[in-house]
């Protein structure tokens, strides 16, 4: 202040169409709030206007008013650098609802349900790429239904609840991210405004390419949903790259999507017989990328139909060369293949599988049982197995803990828990690292039955899985059990 001809009025409402003529205005992108230079004609005494103005806004009663044009001009020049302040207007929370439903219709409706596990290893992974500066906790809720999941920046906490999918916990992250790197750290602005838009859209194409980008945010916009421009959003980080193209001249950090039968051509390639995911070398076919070719050695899972890929190869030869280390270090982990592609398909196969008519088993035969087929598949130590009444699908499988849970002891039951019990322990699926019904577990479920069941005829069963589209992994992924009599 200290300007003779600048006072702040306040309370003297303006409507912004009826009462002022805007004369410039500059948008802050990341909040979608403007700063306005307008003219008010009614009044003689204050004649220029300068306010910021959420985008929801008809009318101002914050505003800064001007005699003359010239210090209202350098006024508004000042606050061009600024952020718009905080104030109830600028930090309501406007877009909510559209998210919300725009959310409902086109974000992750269908798939399937994440174990804390992969909810963690989600959030380490984020939280790594993007190099957030604190450690997100998680807790869970049972009493959290409507809302999936929320997230409290205070306390830096991700509350989720029954159901959390991909998309649910690539939201909450968008708000960390949205606090920490974007600067909306107290509410300055809305929640979900248009820099938690861009940076939730930014997320979705990293980790979960299940749509493409255009998809996503063509989509948005027609739900009215406003974005802010990708430039405005602050150190977001490069995509990953194995080697800096500094070190490697055969090699670009380039962002491309990628159809896998239309745009690549499959060099070489090995598949990881338990999560199905398979590591490609492929060259670019000639005229699918604008201005430029190359090759790309990336692991992908096996519903996906395109390649995100963030690192682009000039020479076969170091394309090769690559595709070696990629194989030596084995499956990274993937939020892609998390998705539990499968589920749907096995458990209604799992259903054909169980057997009714087999009886109750005593306490001393589950023992027997989970003890000898520990053994056959060389682990020190067998699972624990407790009845609980309250399991609602029959069986449970709490990896930490390592215990199955049954609703009543049958073996069907039994067997399948500890198909979930060896798919960690034996087949490597650990902490949530792939799908939990993955051809690995399909497998194991299959020796299992066979194992413990010799009058079942399980190249039936197998025919009837592999008929309906499940992936099976070889008998080779299983140790060679040394049956004991
Ligand atoms: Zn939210």
């Amino acid at each position: 202040m200290g300007d003779a001809k600048h006072q702040s009025q306040k309370g003297h409402k303006l409507h912004l169409n009826k009462n002022l003529t805007i004369l410039d205005s500059y948008r802050h992108e990341l909040s979608g709030a403007r700063l306005i230079l307008a003219c008010n004609e009614e009044h003689d005494e204050s004649l220029f206007i300068i306010a910021w103005v959420a985008p929801w806004q008809k009318t101002i009663k914050n505003y800064n008013s001007f005699k003359s044009e010239l210090a209202a001009l350098t006024a508004f020049s000042r606050d061009k650098a600024t952020q718009p302040p905080i104030t109830t207007e600028i930090a309501r929370d406007w877009q909510h609802s559209k998210v919300s439903n725009w959310e409902q219709k086109f974000v992750d409706k269908n798939d399937a349900k994440l174990s804390i596990q992969q909810i963690e290893n989600v959030i380490r992974l984020i939280s790594k790429d993007f190099n957030l500066p604190h450690e997100i906790k998680l807790q869970h809720s049972k009493n959290l239904k409507a809302n999936i999941a929320t997230y409290d920046h205070k306390i830096r906490t991700i509350t989720f609840g029954n159901i959390s999918r991909l998309g649910d916990i690539l939201h909450e992250m968008s708000h960390c991210i949205d606090a920490d790197i974007n600067g909306n750290n107290q509410g300055n602005w809305s929640d979900h405004g248009p820099s938690f838009m861009r940076t939730y859209l930014v997320l979705l194409d990293k980790y979960k390419h299940w749509d493409t980008l255009k998809y996503l945010e063509n989509s948005a916009r027609k739900a009215g949903v406003r974005i802010a421009a990708a430039s405005s959003l602050p150190h977001l980080p490069e995509p990953e790259v194995i080697h800096s193209p500094h070190d490697h001249p055969h090699s670009l950090a380039v962002k491309t999507k990628l159809h896998l039968e239309r745009d690549l051509t499959i060099l070489k390639e090995i598949q990881h017989e338990c999560s199905g995911a398979r590591l490609i070398a492929a060259k670019i076919n000639d005229g699918a990328l604008d201005s430029t070719s190359g090759y790309i050695v990336e692991w992908i899972a096996p519903w996906q139909k395109t390649i995100s890929s963030n690192h682009l190869l000039l020479d076969e030869s170091y394309a090769l060369r690559i595709f070696q280390e990629k194989e030596q270090k084995g499956v990274p982990f993937m939020p892609s293949l998390c998705r539990d592609w499968q589920r749907k398909k096995v458990k209604d196969w799992k259903k054909k599988a169980e057997n009714k008519q087999s009886p109750d088993l005593t306490t001393e035969e589950i023992k027997n049982i989970v003890e000898k087929l520990s053994h056959d598949f060389g682990l020190a130590a067998a699972p624990t197995v407790e009845i609980n009444k309250k399991i609602e699908c029959g069986v449970c499988y709490n990896e930490a803990e390592q215990k199955i849970e049954l609703t009543r002891p049958r073996l069907d039951h039994l067997l399948q828990g500890l198909a979930f019990h060896f798919d960690a322990f034996v087949n490597n699926n650990m902490n949530g690292h792939w799908a939990d019904h993955n051809p690995g577990f399909v497998r194991t479920l299959l020796k299992l039955i066979e194992l413990t069941e010799p009058e079942r005829n399980c190249a039936a069963l197998e025919k009837d899985a592999s008929d309906t589209g499940i992936m099976i992994a070889p008998q080779s992924i299983l140790p060679c059990p040394h049956v004991t009599p």
